[in-house]
């Protein structure tokens, strides 16, 4: 992909006013952050689903959200997020990021869950006092984790298919078929999971780091490599908070072992930076929270470079390069965000 293709998308909204153009962005962004459809993805894998559906949390609040939240001016919990500043732009170079706090209701909700699915199937995660990591709460975890990036990769997928159609560009052909490539392989997770929900002993195969202290982001987060979908799960709690890496166990263990790369790092540093240039990516600020009290008392120095970090990885990402680490030194985000 050539810099020439993305200002070729950039000059068809250019032709818009700003209006047309705000609409533009509100239409796919209904997508891309799980809100333009509805539709409970068990529907047809397991028992019956009832009721209406509803806004699900990928994120518990109880267990998740409110360990790392804090009150506004009208005493209402919220939590941080980054989002794009700039409503009028598909263009990366003309967008900017902004940190931005939500309502702990509202953060985290997606629309692909019907109400019995949604107070079935994370009761154990949900209602307990602790933290507890095993067979059986990572199985609530990586379930919650898998039937989510299935929705969110399906309303991206028929995104990508309306943009493909819009602006017949063929870098939205390449993008349409990579979304349903991990779309299909997330719907299989979900099967293979729901297929075992009666006996979830050894399904799973997953690792634990602890940290000390509040990590203060909570999140989900998957990679696929063509293979195997890894999940990457942030658990903050206010004595020590986890991060959880998982996958079924529907794959070679020799071949998964590679895949936990977090356990591989060295030392801390290593481990908070590989952590954090996870989360510092354009397409990944939409799947984490975070304490909005702690982000607030950085610094302005530190938040403009993590906003600024953003803000490069998504031009990179559009031009396919890596220039970042040429202009600046990837900040310590973990780091900065952890209560210790
Ligand atoms: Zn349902």
């Amino acid at each position: 992909m050539s810099k020439k293709d993305v200002m070729d998308i950039g000059n068809i909204q250019l032709n818009n006013d700003i209006d047309t153009r705000q609409k533009i962005f509100k239409f796919y962004n209904s997508y891309e952050t799980c809100k333009a459809i509805k539709k409970c993805m068990l529907g047809s894998y397991t028992d019956k689903c009832d009721g209406k559906i509803i806004k699900a949390h990928s994120i518990s609040k109880k267990n998740g959200l409110s360990r790392i939240s804090a009150r506004n001016k009208n005493g209402v919990e919220v939590v941080g997020q980054f989002k794009k500043g700039n409503t009028t732009t598909l263009n990366p170079y003309e967008q900017n990021y902004i940190e931005q706090y939500v309502p702990i209701e509202s953060a985290s909700t997606f629309n692909g869950l019907c109400k019995k699915h949604d107070n079935d199937l994370f009761k154990l995660i949900d209602e307990s006092e602790n933290i507890v990591l095993n067979d059986k709460t990572v199985y609530e975890y990586v379930l919650r984790c898998s039937i989510y990036y299935w929705y969110e990769r399906m309303s991206n997928r028929i995104c990508a298919d309306k943009r493909r159609k819009k602006f017949n560009h063929r870098i939205f052909d390449k993008l349409y078929f990579n979304i349903m490539n991990s779309e299909n392989a997330l719907e299989r997770d979900v099967k293979y999971l729901i297929s075992n929900i009666n006996n979830v002993r050894n399904k799973i195969y997953y690792k634990a780091y602890e940290i000390n202290g509040n990590l203060n982001i909570a999140g989900n987060f998957f990679e696929y490599d063509g293979t195997t979908v890894m999940y990457t799960i942030l658990i903050p709690n206010i004595y020590k908070s986890y991060v959880l890496m998982a996958c079924i166990r529907d794959n070679n263990f020799f071949e998964v072992d590679k895949n936990f790369r977090f356990f591989n790092s060295k030392d801390t540093e290593e481990f908070q930076l590989a952590l954090s240039e996870l989360l510092l990516q354009s397409t990944t600020i939409k799947h984490y929270y975070f304490n909005h009290d702690k982000w607030v008392n950085i610094g302005k120095e530190k938040q403009e470079s993590i906003l600024n970090w953003i803000y490069l990885d998504d031009i990179d990402k559009s031009i396919d390069m890596n220039n970042r680490n040429r202009i600046m030194n990837m900040p310590n985000f973990v780091k900065i965000m952890i209560d210790t």
